[in-house]
């Protein structure tokens, strides 16, 4: 599995530092969001550019890959350094933002937007390769149902439906489809034992006082714990149950 975890949002670089330095053992990527889309423009919107100097700094420091949203066209000449560009579930279907990453020939992480099906899914990862991206991965993130248990409704099963129609790896964000810290730990379990590539989820030293998605960030030591629980379950899921 593809391991990611990090705060929503690069606050400080000593808040990014406090995270990164006691997940690193058990992460392939850190993640972080430097421009962060907000439904309300009085929201903390991320603190641009100065926050990709930041994670770049703690990337070096770490040797650990970095992983931030692209929200626009504009900001492409920031985003080099970069390791993996994330687009984020409401620029699903930004054909041009697509086409614009795609020419940067890096890896692409795209969450599904959350009133897409799997399909409108699909074909937007396929801009994405078709206009250069060195790979795709697919990430679920809770799509908008009737359903009122939490922020969002995971589609677990659309992992099989990736799996048995594409060649692209699908990675599940249990953070934002739940919504709530209580979420986080059952939703993740469920999406390894249902096939997932892997997980990205949102950790943060004090996740009381985050400036976005306070709600549904985890403590460091916490993620650490969950994610070996994790890699339990994908034992038992792909080499079998041995009593
Ligand atoms: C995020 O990863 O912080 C984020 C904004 O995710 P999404 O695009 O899935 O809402
Ligand atoms: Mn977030």
């Amino acid at each position: 599995m593809l391991i990611i975890g990090g705060p929503c949002a690069v606050e400080s670089k000593e808040q990014l530092e406090s995270v990164v330095s006691v997940i690193k053992d058990n992460v392939h990527a850190f993640r972080a969001g430097a421009f962060k889309p907000r439904t309300r423009h009085s929201d903390f919107q991320g603190l641009g550019v100065a926050g990709l100097e930041i994670i770049k700094q703690v990337s070096t420091k770490y040797s650990l890959p970095s992983v931030s949203e692209i929200v626009s066209i504009e900001s492409i000449a920031d985003f080099y350094d970069v390791d993996y560009l994330q687009i984020g579930a409401r620029n699903m279907q930004n054909y041009e933002l697509l086409k614009a990453v795609g020419k940067m020939r890096k890896v692409v992480i795209l969450k599904r937007g959350f009133a897409n099906t799997v399909d409108e899914f699909i074909a937007s990862a396929n801009y994405l390769v078709e206009f250069g991206a060195k790979e795709v991965i697919l990430c679920e993130r809770g799509i908008r149902t009737i359903s009122d248990s939490s922020r969002f409704t995971l589609d677990l099963s659309c992992i099989t439906k990736i799996h048995n129609e594409t060649d692209f790896k699908i990675i599940v964000d249990p953070s934002h489809a739940g919504g709530t810290q209580d979420q986080v730990r059952p939703l993740a379990l469920a999406a390894v034992a249902a096939g997932a590539d892997g997980l990205i989820i949102e950790t943060h030293n004090q996740p009381q006082n985050a400036l976005s998605d306070a709600n549904q960030q985890i403590l460091p030591a916490d993620f650490n714990q969950l994610i070996a629980e994790c890699w339990q379950v994908y034992d038992v899921v792909h080499n079998g149950y041995n009593q």
